[in-house]
């Protein structure tokens, strides 16, 4: 057995730059997946994009 390890980062929230409790692989897609952020005084909701193993920082709002 083969045990593959891929590099992880940390999403961040695109509002205020907290590092949330999720990572994603080097070679993830992502786009649509909300999450609500965990940030003292943020607690907004923002889109978690990913493209090609990179976070894409959407400042597009978000409807609550
Ligand atoms: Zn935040």
């Amino acid at each position: 057995m083969v045990k593959i390890e891929k590099k992880v980062k940390r999403v961040h929230c695109t509002e205020c730059g907290y590092k949330m409790p999720l990572s994603y692989a080097s070679d993830a897609e992502c786009k649509g997946v909300f999450a609500i952020c965990k940030g003292r005084n943020c607690r907004r909701p923002f889109e978690i994009r990913i493209e090609n193993g990179k976070q894409i920082n959407t400042k597009e709002k978000t409807v609550r």
